[in-house]
């Protein structure tokens, strides 16, 4: 009998965050057993709300919301993100050039299919939020690692980046704040991007969902708010800030040097209007989240929950005998080191399934994250101190007696 195979499309595109070690811990909750697991930036799941009033307006709307609406999504929800952008100072801004979709990883599968043909090279940060790597292999692009350096907090190392353009390099992904490893990118770093984007002509995608999760009164400034002669296209959403990573919503916006994108544009609004359009109900959230007094300082200045979990679980990791961690300085995640010689490890997903069995407690290998070598992990730093404690003292326990056979 004939047997369905994957298509050749999928060889190679990995997206490990919910793939073999989810699929152990559910093994164990089906046999009963309770784990803990900090391997997804799901802030609801940990007792998060989103903004009350957004909620509201949902519902207020819900029988407006019945109908399809425009592909690129509804006009006040767009208005809301135009606004939003030219008080950031974005330049050559448009409503037309803005798209809601469901989530950013939709709009982040747009963005590459409407871009790559089979030489094309995309460069993206190792580590990395690893649906880039995945959405740029599917759409037929090639995936080009470039170096964060550990050493200077977690920033791209720009030579590095420097040797990696060909003739071939379309354009450069940057996640900022970052999803591992809570870097968040100074002007003169992001001066230097631009540098480099503008001399290779290259498209520049900024990740900013996690744009207002930033602690230590850090200063952020979005790529696109500093020129207006490189195209970029800026993502970010309802999920993390807002904490309504179910209502799946998030835009992409096109700025600075626009005129270069009319023929993408083609593409990306061909491939809006073939998934018709994106959530209407949860679209009605977006002018609340924009345009109201929502803020997150509640829960990021010292004091509040996340700010905590944060310190305790940089302190917690960096305690334990041959682990180290740099401050994340903004996010939801630590991206934290370990000594392979000492812990005798060839294969971090193995030492992941090894903790998971001990401890019950899930956590994902640097190696999900297109890190080169097996010696990272990264925790989700949302459970409330009542649970983040007993973890990571699970994860101290667990490294004072590992060995890797
Ligand atoms: N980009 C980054 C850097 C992320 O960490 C995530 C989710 O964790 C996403 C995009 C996906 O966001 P969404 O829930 O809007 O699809």
């Amino acid at each position: 009998m004939a047997v369905f195979k994957k298509s050749d499309k999928l060889q190679g595109v990995c997206y490990d965050i919910r793939g073999p070690v989810l699929k152990m811990a559910r093994e164990m909750e089906d046999q009963g057993e309770q784990v803990l697991k900090l391997n997804i930036g799901n802030p609801a799941a940990f007792g998060f709300d989103m903004p009350e009033d957004m909620l509201k307006d949902i519902i207020r709307n819900m029988s407006a919301a019945q109908g399809y609406c425009d592909s690129k999504g509804l006009y006040s929800a767009r208005v809301s993100i135009y606004q939003y952008y030219q008080n950031k100072q974005f330049s050559n801004l448009s409503i037309d050039n803005i798209f809601i979709g469901n989530g950013v990883s939709e709009l982040i599968q747009m963005a590459t299919q409407a871009l790559l043909n089979s030489q094309d090279e995309v460069l993206i940060p190792a580590p990395d939020y690893p649906l880039w790597t995945a959405s740029v292999k599917l759409a037929g692009g090639n995936p080009v690692h470039y170096l964060c350096d550990e050493e200077q907090d977690w920033f791209p190392d720009i030579n590095d980046i420097k040797s990696k353009i060909t003739s071939n390099t379309k354009a450069i992904v940057l996640i900022n704040p970052n999803n591992p490893t809570g870097a968040v990118y100074d002007k003169a770093l992001l001066n230097d991007l631009l540098g480099l984007a503008r001399e290779h002509n290259l498209l520049v995608f900024s990740d900013e969902i996690y744009e207002k999760i930033i602690y230590d009164n850090t200063p952020y400034t979005s790529i696109a708010s500093l020129c207006d002669d490189v195209p970029i296209i800026t993502f970010n959403g309802l999920a993390k800030t807002y904490r309504a990573a179910g209502l799946r919503m998030g835009w992409m916006v096109l700025s600075g040097k626009v005129s270069l994108l009319d023929e993408y544009m083609q593409g990306l609004e061909m491939l809006a209007s073939m998934r018709l359009c994106a959530n209407v109900p949860a679209q009605y959230a977006i002018q609340q989240a924009l345009g109201g007094v929502q803020s997150i300082d509640d829960l990021i200045l010292p004091g509040g929950r996340l700010y905590q979990q944060r310190n305790m679980t940089y302190e917690g990791l960096n305690a334990i005998d041959g682990v180290s961690c740099v401050k994340p300085k903004g996010a939801l995640y630590a991206f934290a080191k370990f000594d392979r010689k000492r812990f005798n490890v060839d294969d971090d997903e193995k030492l992941i399934l090894d903790l998971l069995k001990q401890e019950r407690t899930l956590l994902v290998h640097g190696r999900a994250f297109n890190w080169p070598d097996p010696d990272h992990f990264r925790l989700v730093f949302l459970p409330h101190p009542d649970q983040l404690t007993p973890a990571i003292e699970g994860i101290q326990r667990f490294f004072a007696n590992y060995q890797q056979c």
